[in-house]
């Protein structure tokens, strides 16, 4: 049997990448005694099975953050570690006022959906129930897979609770949606849901300090691996070039909020101006005739 939805890429011996939709990457670490699950994708397949075809070893599921993409498949699984700050996001998002829009955005991209997924019932029966157990991450948590570990990191930014996991001795960073390679990453949100771009810039900071120990970054959307430096890059689009560039950026809209488009070498990414205007720390204003008097709606 071949699932319908995921596609399945063994990348090495004991690590493989599960795409769901074609946008979301999740991934099965294969160690000698246990297996991690990063990521469990929107959820609107069952990967149960084929994961058991890739390893009979216990496999722990663990979470970057609480967004749809990665955190509404936890469902499926009987327990699932996630960070105690992206819980309520996760919760908020499987709630039929998030869920409606979201399903109708991928049916825009893949009509196939419908005859694969009962959609109503998706959207209207929660995915979380009391039957996956919820545990909580820490930051600097060790996960022993036997013949490797996987170090837990708290990367503030994208979301509050955000997290990468580093497997030892590999170097592989796991880095969910607080890194990309020209895939643009959301920070356009509300300060409800985003931290600033200063606790980015922290989080950055912290593993610019770990640089001699990452050796491969694998993100959860678009070139995975990267072959990028895809810290620096958002390090230095965020710390000097967005200062001095935020002007030229044009406006975009996208089913969660507006905001304007930031590209600078591999690191692109979506922001409003509460945020610019924090990070700055004065008022943003845009010239007349610039990319968000062009866009209507
Ligand atoms: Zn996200
Ligand atoms: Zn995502």
């Amino acid at each position: 049997m071949k699932p319908l939805l995921n596609e399945i890429v063994k990348l090495s011996e004991d690590c493989f990448r599960i795409t769901e939709t074609g946008s979301i990457h999740c991934y099965l670490l294969i160690g000698k005694t246990g297996a991690l699950l990063i990521d469990t994708g929107y959820g609107y397949e069952d990967i149960r099975p084929f994961l058991r075809e890739l390893t009979d070893r216990p496999i722990t599921v663990v979470l970057t953050h609480g967004d749809s993409d990665h955190a509404l498949g936890a469902g499926r699984f009987d327990e699932v570690w996630i960070h105690p700050l992206d819980y309520g996001k996760m919760k908020q998002n499987d709630t039929p006022e998030r869920k409606r829009p979201m399903v109708e955005h991928r049916l825009k991209k893949m009509p196939e959906l419908s005859s694969i997924l009962d959609i109503a019932s998706y959207i209207e029966t929660p995915v979380l129930t009391d039957q996956t157990a919820i545990r909580f991450l820490q930051d600097g948590q060790i996960f022993d897979l036997g013949d490797r570990t996987v170090e837990c990191i708290h990367t503030p930014g994208h979301s509050y609770g955000h997290m990468m996991f580093l497997e030892q001795p590999s170097g592989r960073l796991f880095a969910g949606d607080q890194l990309a390679q020209n895939h643009y990453i959301w920070h356009h949100l509300s300060a409800d849901e985003q931290a600033s771009f200063g606790v980015t810039l922290a989080a950055l900071n912290k593993l610019k300090a770990r640089a001699d120990s990452i050796h491969q970054i694998l993100p959860a959307h678009g070139a995975s691996p990267a072959d990028q430096p895809l810290i620096e890059d958002l390090y230095d689009a965020l710390k000097y070039d967005l200062p001095k560039t935020w002007k030229n950026d044009s406006y975009i809209h996208t089913a969660m909020g507006d905001g304007y488009a930031h590209q600078y070498r591999s690191a692109w990414f979506y922001y409003n101006d509460a945020r610019l205007e924090e990070y700055l720390g004065e008022p943003v204003h845009r010239e007349k005739n610039s990319g968000s008097d062009k866009v209507k709606h």
